[in-house]
């Protein structure tokens, strides 16, 4: 067979010209902060770190993280496809890796499963499937070390942005909803639904970085064991409340947590504090969720993982520290946000540029940021009424 190869980062890949395993080269992104990620996490290890690639295709990520991570000591890539796992063997001899990477031939969940006993785990574990991995979540929360990364990458953004409600409900155990946020929104009902399988076994999540880009969604978190910490959950996650006209956001917690001393109550939400009709345009609310409405990356992980980039490593170094720097800024406790173009158009004027509406509400004193999700956002902590009142002006 003729075969294509692909340089990226330090790896040269061969594929086989008959298409028949998975490359994407506009995932280069991706592996780039992956790679990144993944160096952080074994700077905190002085053993080394042990990697698995769930779904690994050509090996092409894995070869990455293989000789660029210093201290990825062992890294398992796996996929369940003959075609990938014979061009995975080729390519690790290749790059001359096999000392780093073993390749594996089993049904993911099955290979998670039997590495979930403690003294087995690895320290990140990798999952980049097609479309949704909702499949390989339960065994995936099992079999990452305490304080270990999970990455998780999801392409299926149609059913996370709304466009079938009751198929993400099915897949994500959220419903969706078709929003200028949807894909903030996708991203927290991703954390959620991980969050929701660990917890089924005493474990929690703590979002690093959680990153929309091009036609996917990847999210970074560690995962801990504690069952009192899987009981604050609940406090973590809300309904979302949208307004059909002008699209206002009202989250309501599922319940929250009130410490007095050495008393801790877990109150559940009582009654419906969303009224029927929104109050700034008279419209009813659509509900969508439960979403994480907890940060959804860590400040500390973020500046570390910057200050980290070397830029001759990455060909995407400027899109990578663009990206870090906004999601630095990004208002850490205020979920969701406005879009200037709807709030004009819904209060039927057209004034307002964005500059002037950052600085109205910066005046009064609240705090402002962007999304790294959209292009046109305002994250305030500001209350809905003050917007609306300034956009009317
Ligand atoms: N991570 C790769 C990269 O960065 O180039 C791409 C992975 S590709 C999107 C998804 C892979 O998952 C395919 O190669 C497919 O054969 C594999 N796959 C699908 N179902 C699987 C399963 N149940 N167990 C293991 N591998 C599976």
């Amino acid at each position: 067979t003729p075969y294509t190869s692909v340089t990226e980062g330090k790896a040269e890949v061969l594929f086989p010209s008959t298409h028949d395993v998975f490359y994407n080269p506009v995932q280069e992104f991706n592996r780039d902060l992956s790679v990144a990620v993944l160096r952080q996490l074994a700077s905190e290890h002085e053993g080394g770190i042990r990697i698995l690639e769930a779904l690994a295709a050509s090996g092409l990520r894995s070869i990455r993280y293989a000789k660029e991570v210093n201290g990825a000591l062992e890294i398992v890539a796996n996929d369940i496809s003959k075609q990938a796992i014979e061009c995975m063997k080729r390519n690790i001899t290749h790059n001359n890796v096999q000392n780093v990477i073993k390749s594996s031939q089993k049904d993911a969940s099955m290979l998670m499963y039997e590495n979930k006993v403690p003294n087995k785990r690895f320290q990140a574990v990798d999952l980049d499937p097609y479309g949704s991995p909702h499949v390989f979540l339960d065994g995936a929360v099992q079999c990452v070390a305490d304080g270990g990364l999970l990455l998780v990458t999801c392409t299926d953004m149609a059913v996370l942005c709304g466009n079938s409600p009751e198929t993400c409900y099915t897949k994500y155990g959220a419903l969706s909803i078709k929003s200028k946020a949807c894909h903030e929104i996708a991203l927290r009902i991703v954390l959620q639904c991980i969050e929701s399988h660990a917890n089924r076994y005493g474990r929690y999540i703590v979002p690093m970085l959680s990153l929309s880009a091009d036609f996917y969604v990847r999210v970074v978190v560690r995962v801990f064991t504690s069952q009192a910490k899987c009981k604050e959950t609940f406090s973590k996650l809300s309904w979302l409340y949208q307004c059909v006209g002008c699209e206002t956001a009202t989250l309501q917690p599922l319940g929250r947590i009130v410490v007095n001393g050495r008393s801790i109550k877990y109150q559940l939400c009582s009654g419906p504090s969303v009224p029927q009709a929104c109050q700034h345009c008279g419209h009813r609310h659509l509900m969508a969720g439960p979403i994480w409405s907890a940060p959804i990356h860590d400040g500390e992980f973020l500046k570390g993982l910057k200050n980290s980039l070397v830029e001759e490593d990455f060909t995407t170094y400027r899109r990578m520290y663009g990206i870090l720097t906004m999601m630095e800024e990004e208002l850490p406790d205020v979920p969701l946000f406005y879009v200037m173009d709807k709030l004009t158009a819904v209060a039927g004027i057209n004034l307002c540029k964005m500059v002037q509406f950052r600085s109205a509400l910066l005046n009064a004193g609240y705090e402002v940021s962007m999304s790294h999700t959209s292009k046109n956002s305002i994250k305030t902590n500001a209350p809905p009424q003050f917007i609306w009142d300034i956009v009317r002006v």
